[in-house]
């Protein structure tokens, strides 16, 4: 079975580029330009040194002592928190960067939701100084006041979406817009491994760096460089694509990704999308997304911004439908619980995205001899409201 993309940008009977006809020469252009830069010498390097000096990698891998205690398993952090920007969306900002310059591109456009793709975007084109554009809807901008702030310090222009919903669906739409007005000079930085080919595969290979680490590390730390588990939460899929991308082909590996049930999947208020979507395009891609029996997208819910998408990538579509991926769902609930967990057994307060993977780890079967990596996708400090709402820590 080939669990990566074929020569038609595919992934089984998931992927493809579904765009209007006015956005084919940009994305064929990535399409014919991409791997070759991405393979070049000079490019690897650069991209490497800026992970190292600018992003502070290799991220640790860190064993959770007192999370294995409570667990009774061997429990290693890969500790994407810790950074530049506080997660790890700036790993594929960095290489999405280097390659618009590669392609001759003066101006970037991104689309962001709760604002912290954004951020990351905004933050590389202050690093290299290339004009910066983020679409993003009204209401998100209401929302999330401190990275409408950190973009507007950055440099950036933040345009808000006062369409549809005015929230990141709306947001994506008005960036194709923008790209389809601007071909020759503007780059489109997607965020996750979502949008037509090739941008899942080039998103995918840029978070590879995550599982790469994590195959040397673990061999440092245990001798073995395959773990019995990999967990990680998938909003479009990012993290976890990341994560799995060197363990996909060793299928003693099992791998766990973890979606946002919101408030329960039978709720109406969910972002389960394996379990409540259906095949169909979004964004570009043939995936698995939420929608009603005539095909409208359902608004999805989730506590936490990052994972209140109602779609995945095409390449987990084919993971999860293939059965090489296990998909699971954990409630607003469940993830609080276990952020506030690893807070005080470990002292580390995560993303509550991050902490969806974690809540995971109440529901294995555990035997003491299993070797288990979560992705601690990113770090709490944004979510410091949520927490303090939800557990009434304000006196
Ligand atoms: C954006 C974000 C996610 C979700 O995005 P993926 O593409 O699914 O990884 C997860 N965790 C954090 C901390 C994020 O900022």
């Amino acid at each position: 079975m080939n669990y990566f993309v074929d020569e038609r940008g595919y992934y089984g009977e998931f992927g493809g580029a579904y765009i209007p006809e006015m956005l084919y020469p940009n994305v064929e252009e990535l399409r014919r330009n991409y791997l070759h830069i991405i393979n070049e010498p000079s490019f690897q390097e650069e991209f490497k040194q800026l992970l190292k000096d600018y992003v502070g990698r290799p991220s640790p891998l860190y064993l959770a002592k007192r999370l294995s205690k409570k667990y009774g398993a061997n429990i290693f952090l890969k500790r994407e928190d810790l950074n530049h920007t506080g997660a790890h969306k700036i790993n594929n900002t960095i290489g999405q960067i280097l390659l618009a310059e590669k392609l001759g591109k003066k101006r970037i456009i991104a689309e962001t939701g709760a604002g912290q793709h954004g951020v990351a975007t905004a933050t590389v084109c202050a690093l290299r100084g290339l004009e910066c554009v983020v679409y993003m809807g009204e209401i998100d901008i209401k929302r999330q006041a401190p990275n409408v702030a950190r973009m507007k310090m950055l440099g950036a222009k933040v345009m808000a979406a006062t369409s549809g919903s005015k929230t990141l669906k709306d947001a994506t739409n008005e960036a194709m817009r923008d790209w389809i007005n601007n071909p020759v000079d503007t780059h489109y930085i997607i965020g996750s491994v979502v949008g037509p080919h090739p941008y899942p595969d080039m998103v995918a290979q840029f978070q590879s760096i995550i599982s790469f680490e994590t195959k040397k590390q673990l061999k440092e730390h245990t001798g073995n460089e395959l773990p019995d588990y990999v967990l990680a939460c998938v909003g479009g899929g990012s993290n976890a694509m990341g994560m799995f991308y060197h363990f996909i082909d060793d299928e003693s590996v099992k791998l766990i990704a973890i979606e946002a049930a919101g408030k329960g999947v039978d709720s109406g208020f969910s972002a389960a999308t394996t379990t409540l979507g259906r095949e169909g395009v979004l964004h570009g891609s043939k995936s698995i997304l939420m929608q009603t029996n005539d095909g409208q997208v359902v608004e999805p819910h989730s506590i936490s911004a990052g994972l209140d998408y109602p779609g995945i990538g095409p390449q987990h579509a084919h993971l999860f439908k293939s059965g090489r991926g296990q998909y699971v769902a954990i409630t607003d609930d469940e993830a609080m619980n276990a952020g506030l967990l690893l807070t005080q057994y470990e002292g580390i307060i995560p993303a509550i995205e991050s902490a969806h993977a974690l809540a995971q780890l109440e529901k294995m079967q555990l035997n003491p001899s299993d070797t288990v990596v979560v992705c601690l996708s990113g770090r709490g400090d944004k979510d410091m409201d949520t927490y303090m709402k939800y557990f009434d820590l304000q006196d």
